[in-house]
């Protein structure tokens, strides 16, 4: 499920492949690029904002000097592959490719991106600038993304801690462990959660863990079946007390509890 931490390794994993590399072609399949040449276009680096993924490039027909950003945003099931040149686009079938980036070294092959944008990077703000603070972000503030959070005292914690708006990098997954771990039911509302600073920070701590790997994990076993506590484990014995896990919708999405370990709904 990409997630902060999976977008993070997106954008290392085009950094590694792109940055500095002047493109040798690019081959938009979205509507609103279609007629986008970047042949020529210089990428400069690779950044993830939250879910956001920001690859910046500079222009040899721009002679203002400014940067640009191609903007995506991965949601589900989106997702960058970095190929050698010659090697077979082996990730996703063809028909979900939006943007196939050439460069001498290698070929970035975006799929199922959504948001596919091209901005100059002084506007990324109007993409990216309703986020709040990143939690594998250089300016991670944990104070800041507990105070907006507080800003929402009726809300559930499983739908606040989701809310992009509020810390930028949760998604489903994450939420439902980090609640686990701390003993709070998803339906808590924020003003009801013992300690917000400390859910935030569990939160920031098993994203950073999972930086650098593909496999996600909370429980610190990166074996098929036992990297999460709940998440994805609905009528499986809790880890902790052996109850069955239970998932219901809570918002928009499903969350995944158990009903022993996290009381007070
Ligand atoms: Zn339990």
């Amino acid at each position: 499920m990409p997630e902060g931490d999976t977008v993070w390794n997106t954008a290392r994993v085009l950094q590694r492949a792109l940055a500095g590399a002047r493109l040798t072609g690019s081959d938009f399949r979205v509507p609103q690029l279609a007629a986008t040449d970047l042949t020529g276009w210089t990428v400069r680096e690779s950044a993830s904002r939250g879910k956001h993924l920001l690859l910046r490039l500079t222009s040899p027909a721009d002679q203002s000097g400014r940067d640009w950003t191609l903007h995506s945003h991965l949601r589900m099931e989106g997702a960058w592959r970095a190929y050698a040149p010659g090697e077979r686009w082996a990730a996703r079938p063809a028909h979900l490719i939006r943007v196939v980036l050439r460069s001498p070294g290698a070929v970035a092959v975006g799929y199922h991106l959504h948001e596919l944008a091209l901005i100059p990077t002084a506007e990324e703000e109007s993409l990216v600038g309703h986020l709040g603070p990143d939690l594998l972000g250089p300016n991670w503030d944990p104070d800041e993304a507990v105070r907006r959070l507080a800003a929402h005292p009726d809300e559930t914690i499983g739908e606040a801690l989701l809310d992009q708006r509020n810390l930028a990098g949760v998604g489903n997954l994450y939420k439902c462990e980090v609640l686990f771990l701390r003993g709070v039911s998803p339906w808590t509302p924020v003003r009801a959660v013992p300690d917000l600073a400390g859910t935030v920070g569990l939160a920031q701590r098993l994203l950073a863990a999972n930086r650098g790997r593909w496999t996600q994990s909370t429980t610190g076993s990166l074996h098929r079946g036992q990297t999460s506590y709940v998440y994805g484990r609905r009528a499986q014995p809790c880890r902790r007390c052996g109850t069955a896990i239970r998932k219901e919708e809570l918002g928009e999405r499903v969350t995944y509890w158990c009903p022993a370990c996290q009381p007070d709904r």
